[in-house]
């Protein structure tokens, strides 16, 4: 069995009232749910938001599926920092008969992996990551860097919870900025005040924070540390439930790992630098549904025109 992060009151109210509208669905499992028609329609608003809001900086859209190679978690150190929230993908192996007795294990409720084996694909853990290796193919950068708008990709963090801002399977709206180190810095610091000014002007109450990732173990709390000091992480904090804040959007910058990583080089050969920002899109709909209520239809003007004009 897997440890369920524990919900607070407040949050299992939030999640049974969600469910009692249809505005998401339970699956059964902690953190996997389906999204109603109300629920699907305000966040392509919030993503359309954040299309209208990046359009000034002239991004190159791409899109790639919810799996990646698996090879990337280990080339990205995603796999070293964070094995806890590691998703990998494994498909059945072995001939008739083992594949009769995996049926029969799983008719019982009993653990099938024995006939599994690990595929050469894995969950994409950021929308970001498949970025990375897809602009090292391209060669060298143009002097002024690119942009690259990854859309609103799946992606998967395994932390199974009760709270319905924190979900395993989830959409990440994350925009990458690949360059210099002063043009990826200016970037992702101006896109901290738009950011913050457009969740403010959808009435979310939402805090600016220093941050870190949650890397695991004794080493992971140097990387963290470290994290903080040279102020790579930033996060925007919304009140929507009791009793702590929740992260809707964050603001990274990587220094040179991503690029170093998969050989980005900026247009004189040395390494670029790499920045991206990533919207948690389902958190902000979760976000707006406590702040002004489980219809949409009866939220304050101000904030349907910012979301349906
Ligand atoms: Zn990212």
């Amino acid at each position: 069995m897997v440890d369920v992060l524990p919900a607070s009151p407040s949050q299992e109210k939030l999640r049974a009232e969600l469910f009692a509208h249809g505005l998401l669905i339970d699956s059964g499992v902690p953190g996997v749910v389906g999204q109603g028609a109300a629920f699907v329609e305000v966040l392509q608003r919030v993503d359309a938001m954040v299309t209208k809001l990046a359009a000034v900086d002239r991004p190159e859209r791409m899109s790639f599926p919810p799996v990646m190679p698996r090879s990337l978690l280990g080339a990205s150190g995603y796999l070293r920092s964070f094995p806890q929230l590691t998703g990998s993908v494994w498909s059945f192996h072995g001939d008739e008969s083992a594949a009769a007795q995996q049926a029969d294990r799983a008719d019982r409720g009993e653990d099938w992996g024995v006939h599994q084996r690990m595929t050469d694909v894995a969950l994409v853990p950021a929308a970001c990551h498949p970025v990375y290796p897809a602009m090292a193919r391209r060669g060298p950068l143009p002097v002024d860097g690119v942009t690259i708008d990854a859309g609103a990709a799946l992606v998967f963090r395994h932390e199974p919870s009760e709270d319905p801002a924190r979900l395993q399977s989830f959409r990440q709206r994350e925009i990458v900025r690949i360059g210099t180190a002063s043009t990826v810095l200016a970037w992702r610091n101006d896109w901290r005040a738009r950011a913050n000014d457009m969740l403010l002007g959808l009435g979310l109450d939402v805090v600016m924070e220093e941050a870190n990732d949650p890397f695991f173990g004794r080493s992971g709390r140097l990387l963290a540390a470290n994290q903080r000091a040279q102020a790579l992480k930033f996060e925007l904090l919304a009140h929507i439930t009791e009793p702590n804040r929740t992260a809707v959007a964050s603001f990274n910058y990587h220094l040179d790992h991503f690029a170093v990583q998969h050989g980005i080089a900026l247009s004189g050969g040395e390494p670029a630098h790499t920045a991206c920002l990533g919207f948690g899109l389902e958190r902000i709909v979760v976000g707006l549904l406590a702040t002004h209520g489980l219809e949409p239809a009866h939220w304050p003007a101000t904030v349907r025109t910012a979301l349906w004009s």
